[in-house]
């Protein structure tokens, strides 16, 4: 070996050792910052400043767990620590964010910290050493490539399963560092399974706690009635109790009350009435459904479902009816046959609302269903099928994603309950919207409602 290679290799060890002195190396006293810390609430509390190497945090959405994540980020950061927040998304990263820059605002204004808006990034000076970053994680892939001693899971339900086995967990080993895993419970999924973890732990290592919506006591009533407004019982008790509910079961309740529709109404009867129509297309074992629904009424005047395959005879059918009660609108689903269907029928002159069923699209409009039974806010026939098929309509779990998952039981068609979910869905809508002739302007407040729904349904 050449004198230049063996002062190299010394150089190198020189350097291991340095950076292992480094990671290793915790500050007798706490690195003093300036801070703007709010007082955690008594939710909060136990898990900002308890010792437990992993802790599993149980909330109500607004309960203050982001809060509560960001103080027990900066007491780290003050203790010398490499924090790393995951959230799976953007506007909860941000959340975090926001409230970490909030606190260390004055380290910021006075020069302590560095501050990188686009890695999210706030690290002592010199840099190098103790710091907070967060970032949009949802899966092993996406928390891949960083280290660090305290990682925070935020909204831990809505990520991958394989987050923490895969990458969470060894990315902490080097240096024997906390995990804190935060959500609202979303069923039974992997969340839960790690709050059992951690409700069967008897060694002191694993912390949990549990806090409702309500327990915050910053969160105003009228905040409190702004995100309950529109939710079902099934909704409040694990969004805002934070209760972990069954992940398969019934999904419409209240069905008797609901079923006060007359059998045999007539056009007549409801003359310049707003009518719109729900229309499920037949495929192979299943019918071809169509609810007519009065919206002034607030009533379905009409159930009509046939195992007719033909495409043309159903059509006619339809279009029969749309004549019948001059009504003002069918929303259709348009996957499969449906899109053909459909483009006849706006050639012949109707009025139609096409409706993409997806594992995205479907949960909101069902759901939607489900909130108009709870709360009896219409009437709909009493119909053998109709209402066999209401009550026997589920909700399961789809294990390789995690997510609900709405549908007739093995062997049972779903074809009225879809054709009432889409007629229920043009119903709700806003009258002005939804009486437009304007297609435009119609199909757009669809789309807002729409993505609205879903956009909460994701929350
Ligand atoms: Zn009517």
């Amino acid at each position: 070996m050449s004198a230049a290679t063996v002062t190299d290799v010394r150089k190198l060890l020189h350097l291991a050792a340095d950076r292992i002195e480094a990671r290793n190396r915790r500050p007798v006293e706490p690195t003093p910052l300036l801070v703007n810390r709010p007082t955690p609430h008594a939710g909060q509390l136990p898990f900002v400043t308890g010792t437990e190497k992993r802790k599993v945090v149980v909330a109500g959405r607004r309960g203050g767990k982001t809060t509560g994540a960001a103080i027990r980020a900066v007491d780290a950061l003050q203790q010398g620590r490499r924090v790393l927040e995951a959230a799976p998304t953007a506007d909860q990263t941000t959340a975090f964010w926001e409230t970490c820059k909030r606190i260390l605002q004055p380290s910021i204004d006075a020069g302590l910290l560095y501050k990188n808006e686009s890695e999210r990034v706030l690290e002592l000076l010199p840099r190098g050493g103790p710091r907070i970053r967060a970032k949009t994680a949802w899966d092993a892939d996406t928390l891949r490539g960083d280290y660090a001693d305290l990682l925070i899971l935020d909204e831990y339900q809505m990520m991958h399963p394989n987050v923490w086995d895969l990458v969470g967990a060894p990315m902490l080993l080097d240096n024997d560092g906390d995990a804190i895993f935060i959500f609202t419970p979303q069923r039974k999924n992997h969340a839960y399974q790690q709050y059992l973890r951690a409700i069967n732990d008897d060694s002191g290592r694993w912390g949990h706690w549990h806090f409702r919506s309500m327990d915050n006591p910053h969160l105003s009533t009228a905040a409190m009635d702004e995100i309950t407004g529109d939710m079902t019982e099934d909704a409040y008790r694990q969004e805002i109790l934070a209760e972990f509910l069954d992940s398969e079961g019934a999904v419409f309740r209240n069905i008797p009350a609901c079923l006060g529709a007359p059998k045999h109404a007539t056009p007549d009867e409801h003359t310049d009435h707003r009518i719109v129509i729900g229309a499920d297309w037949g495929k192979q074992q299943d019918r071809t459904a169509f609810s007519v629904f009065c919206v002034t009424c607030k009533a379905e005047v009409e159930i009509d479902y046939s195992r007719e395959v033909d495409y043309h005879v159903q059509r006619q059918r339809l279009e029969v009816r749309y004549e019948r009660w001059g009504a003002d609108v069918v929303h259709a689903e348009a996957n499969a046959m449906g899109e053909p269907i459909i483009e006849e029928l706006i050639r012949s002159g109707l009025h139609v609302i096409p409706f993409q069923t997806t594992a995205v699209s479907k949960p909101p409009l069902i759901e939607s269903l489900a909130l108009a039974f709870e709360r009896t806010e219409a009437q709909w026939i009493d119909d053998p099928i109709g209402t066999a098929e209401l009550e026997a309509y589920e909700r399961s779990v789809t294990p390789a994603t995690n997510r609900s998952r709405y549908s007739a039981p093995e062997g049972m068609n779903d074809d009225t309950v879809i054709a009432r979910a889409l007629a229920w869905a043009m119903a709700s809508l806003p009258p002005a919207a939804g009486a437009s002739s304007d297609d435009n302007l119609v199909m757009q407040a669809y789309r807002t409602d729409r993505s609205e729904l879903v956009r909460r349904s994701m929350r």
